[in-house]
C-alpha cells in the first residue's frame, strides 16, 4: 500500500537531500566517485550510516537483495557481525575505509543508480503517479472472481496488487504482491516463447497461426488451414504445450517448464498448485473436446499423446507466481529475453518479439482489439485475475486482482493499464516528441544522439562546467561534433571558456586536433577570437599529444607556439 504521510515526508526530504548532494558530487569532478560518495553521505564524525546508504539506493528503485549488490550487502553483513563484538564501534556506521571496501565491488551499479543512469532516472516521481493510479483502481468493485472451479471462485475480490520491474531492475510494489496465484492463461505466451526459443518460428507456426480468432478463447474452431488461430487461445496453447520439449518424457518436460519460468522470474516465486490442477482436469470437457477435434484435424505433432498433452496444459495453467515474480517475468520480456535482475539470457530476442506481437493482437480475450486500441501495449490476462503487461525496452508490470469483467479480464487490471497510458506516453503509437500532455519518465537512454550533441555543445558554449561534468559522468561522448564538425572544444575555445577547455582536454581526453568543416581546430578558434590564454593551453596540450601523423605536426605546433609567445 502507499506511504503514510510521515513516511512520505521522510522520503521526500531524503530525496531532496540526495538531489542536492548529487549536484555537488557531480560538480566537483568525475574522478574518485567512491570517495565523493563517502564525503557526501558522511556525518560530522566522518561516518556513513548503512541504512542511509541503503535508503538512498532504494529511492532509485534498487533493492538491497538485487544480485548486482551481492558483494556490498555481504560486506555490510560482515561489518554488522564484527560490530556485535566490538563495543567501540557504532552499529551500522562505517568509516571511510570500511565504506570504500564495501562499495567498491559493486560500484558500477551503485554509480549507475546514483548518477541517474537507470532507464527511469526519477523513479519516485514516476512511482508517485503509479500510487495515484493504484488508489483509483481500489474503488473499482466491478466483476467477480472466476466461478468455474472452487479454487478460483474462493478468490478474495478485495485482493489488489501491482508490481513493477524496469529493464534496469528498478522495483516497485503496491498492495498484495506477495500472495501466490495461478498463471492460468498468462502461461500461454510463456509456453509459446519457450517453444519458439527451442524450435524455430517456422516449425512452431506449422502447427499454430498468428491471427486473432474473433471467437471466444475456448471456441471449437480452427483457421482456414485447419490450425488453431493463435497460441493465446486454448486450442493454440494446447498445441504449443504439445511442442514444448516434445522429445523428453513428460516429467522432464514439466521440470523444464518450471525451471525456465523460474529463470524468467529471476529465481523468484514460481510454484505449482496441485488442487487447481486437479480441479482443472476434472472440469475440462471443453478442453478435451478441443483436443479430440484437433487430433481429428491432425493439429498435433505425430508423437504427441493427447491425454498427456492436455494434462501438461492444465499443469502449466496451475503454475503459481506472485505479482512480484510475475513482474520480473514481464520485465524479462521487456528486456528482450534477458532477466534484468539476474542478467540471465533466458529467451532469444526473436522469440520475445514474436511473443509480444501476438500478445498485442490476441492477449486480452475478446477485448484484445479494444485493448490494443486504447492501451497499445502487449499484455496477457488469465482467469485467476493476473495481467502481465510489457512496455518493451522499459519495464514489465504484473497486476493481480481476482474480479473479472465480462470478457474474463481482471477489472482492476484493465483499468490500471488504461489509466497508465492516460498518464504516461507508453502507448505504442504515442508520439514521443509532441505528446505534451503525458509524462515521459524515460531518462536520457532514449534521447537521440542529436540531442546529446545539442546538450554538450550548448553547455560548452555557455561555459556551464557543471553540466559538462555531468555529461561526462553519464558516459557521453564529449568529442561529438555537429553537422559542421564543430565540437564542444571548438565552442569553448571560441568563447574563451578556459575551465571547460581544460576539463575537455585533461579529464575527457578529447582530441585537440579535430577540425571542423572549414578546417579550423579549437586552437584556430581561440586565436581568431583573441582568447590568447586559451590558445596557449590548447597549443601546449597539442604539443604533448601530437596526432599519429607525428613530426611534421609537432614542428607546425612549435612554429605556432613561437608565434604566440613572440619568440623568434
Ligand atoms: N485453465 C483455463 C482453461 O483452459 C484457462 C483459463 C484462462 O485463464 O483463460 O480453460
Amino acid at each position: 500500500m502507499s506511504d503514510n504521510p510521515q513516511n512520505l515526508k521522510r522520503r521526500i526530504s531524503s530525496l531532496k537531500q540526495w538531489q542536492e548532494g548529487l549536484e555537488e558530487l557531480l560538480s566537483s569532478g568525475m574522478e574518485d566517485f567512491e570517495e565523493k560518495l563517502f564525503n557526501f553521505l558522511c556525518d560530522q564524525n566522518e561516518l556513513v550510516s548503512m541504512d542511509k546508504f541503503k535508503n538512498l539506493l532504494e529511492e532509485t528503485g534498487l533493492r538491497d537483495n538485487d544480485f548486482r549488490l551481492n558483494e556490498t550487502m555481504q560486506k555490510f553483513r560482515n561489518v554488522l557481525e564484527r560490530q556485535l563484538h566490538d563495543e567501540h564501534e557504532l552499529r551500522g556506521m562505517m568509516d571511510k575505509e570500511t565504506f570504500l571496501d564495501c562499495v567498491s565491488d559493486n560500484i558500477v551499479v551503485i554509480s549507475k543508480a546514483l548518477t541517474s543512469q537507470f532507464v527511469i532516472p526519477e523513479f519516485r516521481t514516476f512511482t508517485d503517479i503509479i500510487d495515484k493510479i493504484f488508489e483509483k483502481c481500489v474503488y473499482n468493485e466491478k466483476g467477480k472472481p472466476a466461478q468455474y472451479i472452487p479454487q478460483l471462485a474462493r478468490g478474495n475480490p478485495k485482493h489488489w496488487g501491482v508490481s513493477i520491474c524496469t529493464v534496469d531492475g528498478q522495483r516497485y510494489d503496491l498492495g498484495e504482491t506477495n500472495i501466490p496465484f495461478c498463471l492460468q492463461s498468462v502461461v500461454k505466451p510463456l509456453t509459446y516463447a519457450l517453444t519458439l526459443n527451442d524450435l524455430s518460428p517456422d516449425v512452431v507456426h506449422r502447427f499454430v497461426g498468428q491471427e486473432p480468432s474473433g471467437r471466444s478463447f475456448n471456441e471449437l474452431t480452427l483457421d482456414y488451414q485447419n490450425k488453431p488461430h493463435n497460441p493465446m487461445i486454448n486450442a493454440g496453447a494446447i498445441v504449443t504445450s504439445s511442442l514444448l520439449k516434445k522429445g523428453l518424457v513428460i516429467a522432464d518436460r514439466f521440470d523444464y517448464a518450471m525451471d525456465e519460468l523460474k529463470r524468467l522470474s529471476g529465481q523468484e516465486h514460481v510454484t505449482f498448485n496441485n488442487s487447481v490442477y486437479l480441479s482443472e482436469r476434472a472440469t475440462a470437457d471443453r478442453n478435451f473436446a478441443l483436443g479430440y477435434y484437433m487430433r481429428e484435424n491432425k493439429c498435433f505433432p505425430s508423437e504427441a499423446d493427447l491425454v498427456e498433452t492436455l494434462e501438461f496444459y492444465f499443469q502449466l495453467c496451475s503454475i503459481e507466481v506472485t505479482a512480484q515474480s510475475g513482474a520480473v517475468i514481464a520485465a524479462t520480456l521487456a528486456n528482450g529475453g534477458i532477466c534484468p535482475t539476474t542478467g540471465d539470457k533466458v529467451l532469444n530476442s526473436e522469440a520475445v518479439r514474436n511473443t509480444l506481437s501476438l500478445m498485442h493482437s490476441c492477449g486480452m480475450y475478446d477485448y484484445s482489439g479494444q485493448f490494443a486500441f486504447k492501451v497499445g501495449l502487449p499484455a496477457k490476462s488469465g482467469v485467476a485475475g493476473g495481467v502481465l503487461l510489457v512496455i518493451p525496452n522499459l519495464m514489465g508490470i504484473f497486476t493481480w486482482s481476482p474480479p473479472l469483467d465480462q470478457w474474463g479480464n481482471s477489472s482492476r487490471g484493465v483499468q490500471f493499464c488504461e489509466e497508465l497510458v492516460a498518464n504516461f506516453n507508453f502507448h505504442n503509437y504515442d508520439n514521443l516528441k509532441h505528446t505534451s500532455k503525458k509524462y515521459d519518465p524515460r531518462g536520457r537512454a532514449v534521447e537521440s544522439k542529436a540531442q546529446d550533441v545539442v546538450n554538450v555543445l550548448f553547455s560548452a558554449f555557455n561555459g556551464d562546467v557543471t553540466a559538462m561534468r555531468r555529461y561526462a559522468l553519464l558516459g557521453m561522448d564529449m568529442s561529438l561534433a555537429d553537422y559542421d564538425g564543430r565540437t564542444a572544444l571548438h565552442l569553448a575555445a571560441a568563447e574563451g571558456h578556459e575551465s571547460i577547455v581544460r576539463f575537455l582536454l585533461e579529464k575527457c581526453n578529447v582530441n585537440p586536433h579535430q577540425k571542423d568543416r572549414w578546417n579550423f581546430t579549437a586552437y584556430d578558434d581561440a586565436k581568431r577570437f583573441k582568447h590568447d590564454d586559451v590558445a596557449k593551453i590548447l597549443l601546449e596540450y597539442m604539443k604533448k599529444h601530437p596526432t599519429p601523423e607525428g613530426e611534421l605536426q609537432i614542428e607546425d605546433i612549435n612554429e605556432k607556439i613561437k608565434h604566440l609567445y613572440n619568440i623568434d
